[in-house]
């Protein structure tokens, strides 16, 4: 089934001028760029997005980091795009991720950093379609999100 989930390129892929490079990722795995913005986040917004972590340790240190330095927002579409894009960024701490994915290939050298303060693993996508829809929702307007055709579209989403 088609789906669309939300990305967020960390301040550490800006910081890193890695943009390009993981937007090319998902376009050549066949996903569709619906929404793309660059931004400094707002902390209230941020709370909200990790809001299910709120109770844990890291939460101050993940907010901290996600309002230190622009970052990008993004809506990702495509064939069950949500699992996908899941594993084109690979596991949360960089060290055990595949080395094709995202985090393997760029965040393995902040692989120490998991047990003290900020992890830097560049990338936050939706973890489920309920997630998905209220992450969209909290960083896009309606009119923010453009659906279109693609000769690709035969391909990819079916
Ligand atoms: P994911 O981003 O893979 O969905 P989680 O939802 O578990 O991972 O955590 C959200 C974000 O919080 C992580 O991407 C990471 O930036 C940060 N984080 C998670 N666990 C830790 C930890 N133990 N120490 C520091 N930061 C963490
Ligand atoms: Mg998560």
């Amino acid at each position: 089934m088609y789906e669309k989930t939300l990305v967020l390129l960390k301040p550490d892929a800006i910081e890193r001028q890695l943009i390009g490079s993981i937007i090319t990722y998902f376009e050549e795995a066949g996903l569709k760029i619906h929404g793309l913005k660059l931004l400094k986040a707002k902390k209230s917004v941020v709370e909200t997005h990790y809001q299910e972590h709120k109770e844990k340790p890291f939460f101050p240190s993940v907010v901290e980091f996600l309002t230190s330095g622009p970052i990008v927002a993004l809506v990702v579409g495509g064939y069950e795009s949500i699992a996908k894009v899941r594993k084109i960024c690979g596991d949360t701490e960089p060290g055990k991720a595949e080395v094709a994915s995202i985090r393997g290939r760029w965040a393995h050298i902040s692989r120490h950093s998991m047990t003290g303060g900020i992890l830097k693993n560049l990338v936050h996508s939706s973890d489920c379609r309920e997630s998905a829809a209220k992450e969209i929702s909290l960083w896009f307007d309606e009119c923010e999100l453009l659906d279109y055709s693609s000769p690709n579209d035969g391909w990819f989403n079916f």
